[in-house]
């Protein structure tokens, strides 16, 4: 129906969440309207962002280098290791100025309904990480849903088991 690179365009959008074939369709349409300089600088970002962004390598909050800004600030407290579904939870925390502790990205929530299992989240590196020594409480701030509460209790048996020591608590949202 459209020109291939429209098409192309459309089923790229189309594949971000919530973005269903009508709005897809929309915000293609809305990037033709537009400025050759709007277009490229949204281009450019998510190119910048795929290209510059990762992975912290010890807790698995998005970091530009290495480490991400918190793992690398001396002032946080190591002992103190707050447990999260996502980056965007950490955004959340810290927002509130109250956990002076270092994170734990999951990367997401046990779910075996979506094929979600321990395998597919940083659960392993959790218990790793605790197990290096040096950890005095894990923080559990997996969502309220179904799905996170499971995985609360998943790794609150998992650490209990494996350092009787550790305290755990349950952050309520
Ligand atoms: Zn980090």
């Amino acid at each position: 129906m459209y020109a291939p690179p429209v098409q192309r365009l459309i089923t790229e959008l189309s594949k971000l969440p919530g973005v269903g074939g009508r709005t897809a369709q929309r915000l293609a349409f809305h990037l033709l309207r537009g400025s050759d300089e709007d277009a490229r600088a949204l281009a450019d970002a998510i190119r910048e962002v795929k290209e510059r962004i990762g992975l912290c390598e010890v807790c698995y909050n998005l970091a530009d280098g290495p480490t991400c800004r918190i793992c690398a600030d001396e002032r946080r407290d190591p002992e103190l290791i707050c447990v999260v579904e996502e980056p965007s939870d950490v955004i959340s925390i810290e927002r509130t100025h109250e956990f002076r502790g270092r994170y734990h990205v999951l990367g997401g929530a046990l779910s075996p309904i979506d094929g979600i299992d321990p395998e597919d989240l940083k659960i392993a590196e959790l218990y790793a990480r605790v197990q290096a020594g040096g950890v005095r409480e894990v923080v559990i701030a997996t969502n309220p849903t179904t799905t996170g509460e499971a995985t609360a209790l998943q790794i609150a048996a998992g650490v209990r088991e494996r350092l009787p020591g550790v305290a755990i608590t349950r952050l309520a949202s």
